[in-house]
């Protein structure tokens, strides 16, 4: 059932958890909208914790103003974050909250704001930001450089959905958001709340650029856009299920998704061929976005080449993998994915053997279908060609 938000409840929870959080929690208001309402942004991060290696999400809803459902999933994921179970992702996320984007259109329960503007398509480029609600919301956003973005929003529709867009178009990334849209799925099958199943994650209009599109056009990020239904709902089922889509995404910060390096938002594989991508490394969190998105707005100018088996047990690496007018020497690495069944024997850069090892040579991860193969660029500058042997496991 559509319910309109009760505005000044919301704020007088959103205050509410704003002391529960005590210094885990900083309020700042970001700007006002055409009407005068305060744009409150909420950061959240254990207030102890070493700042440069955490994760960074983006949480957004109201944009649309007669979506309420996303709001009330958004304070109630917030709530998770402060005073409930989610507390123990603090220590590795830093969430950075805008819970009412357009507080003027959800006090008249109308999408647009008092402009007429539709701020979900208003972050399409620079000139593109023509509200004062959008500008604000963006100027904090870009800012803070997320690693994912989620947009909660809800709709009269018997099934909820979520809109998923997979970091490059292979199969590895596709399955990695395929792998997530499930999790959710299966988590809210487990409560009775209908969702359509996958290919729903790749719909979003390609002409809209929503603010979670401009963070992964930008900044790589993980763009997630949920939709809870309505049609039959109460608004406190509404907020169970837009969380719990929003929160499976927010685990994600503490986990190393399989064959990864590091814990995190799987988002640090920046292009990919199927055997062969390049990836952000680095120390820390902080090392690993920097360089990760200086790859990413750099993608056009480098070419990731497939490799040549040259037997079952033996690939050889052509090193132009990387080419073009500019190449990473710092903070990238190239990475080999063998279908599974096989161990890294030994790997040759031009004749010499390296190591493994986390500091100066490869490194080795494996999943349930695959075993990665890891190496920093830095030690494949200059040489020809790189020797990959395997053995069956
Ligand atoms: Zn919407």
């Amino acid at each position: 059932m559509h319910t309109p938000l009760d505005y000044d409840a919301a704020i007088v929870e959103l205050d509410r958890l704003v002391t529960a959080g005590g210094e885990n929690v900083r309020k700042t208001v970001i700007g006002s909208s055409l009407d005068g309402r305060p744009l409150v942004m909420l950061d959240i991060l254990e207030s102890n914790v070493d700042e440069t290696d955490v994760q960074r999400a983006v949480l957004t809803a109201g944009h649309h103003g007669m979506e309420p459902g996303g709001v009330r999933g958004c304070l109630k994921v917030l709530s998770w974050l402060i005073e409930g179970n989610g507390r123990s992702l603090l220590d590795c996320l830093h969430l950075r909250c805008i819970p009412m984007v357009n507080p003027d259109g959800l006090v008249i329960d109308n999408a647009r704001n008092a402009h007429g503007a539709n701020l979900d398509m208003n972050y399409q480029d620079e000139d593109g930001l023509t509200e004062p609600e959008s500008k604000a919301v963006w100027k904090a956003v870009s800012e803070f450089q997320p690693d994912a973005a989620i947009d909660m929003h809800n709709y009269a529709a018997t099934h909820s959905s979520v809109y998923i867009h997979p970091r490059n178009e292979t199969p590895e990334d596709e399955e990695i958001a395929g792998r997530i849209v499930k999790r959710m799925y299966d988590r809210c099958a487990k409560h009775d709340f209908p969702m359509w199943e996958p290919p729903w994650l790749e719909n979003y209009p390609a002409n809209v650029i929503s603010l979670c599109h401009r963070c992964y056009q930008e900044f790589h990020a993980f763009p997630i856009v949920t939709e809870t239904n309505e049609a039959q709902f109460e608004p406190e089922e509404e907020a169970e299920c837009g969380f719990l889509m929003a929160s499976t995404v927010l685990d994600l910060a503490a986990e190393t998704w399989p064959g990864h390096l590091d814990s995190g938002f799987p988002v640090q594989s920046v292009k990919s061929g199927y055997t062969t991508s390049l990836y952000a490394r680095g120390k820390t969190a902080t090392e690993r976005r920097a360089n990760r998105i200086e790859l990413w707005q750099h993608r056009d100018y480098l070419e990731v080449r497939d490799i040549w088996p040259e037997t079952a047990n033996r690939y050889r690496v052509v090193l132009e993998a990387v080419k073009g007018y500019w190449t990473p020497r710092q903070g990238a690495g190239l990475r080999l994915r063998f279908p599974n069944g096989r161990t890294v024997r030994a790997v040759e850069r031009d004749g010499i053997e390296l190591e493994e090892s986390p500091l100066d040579g490869y490194q080795v991860r494996t999943d349930s279908c695959s075993t990665y193969l890891y190496i920093d660029m830095s030690y494949l500058y200059g040489c020809t060609d790189v020797i990959v042997y395997l053995q069956e496991a």
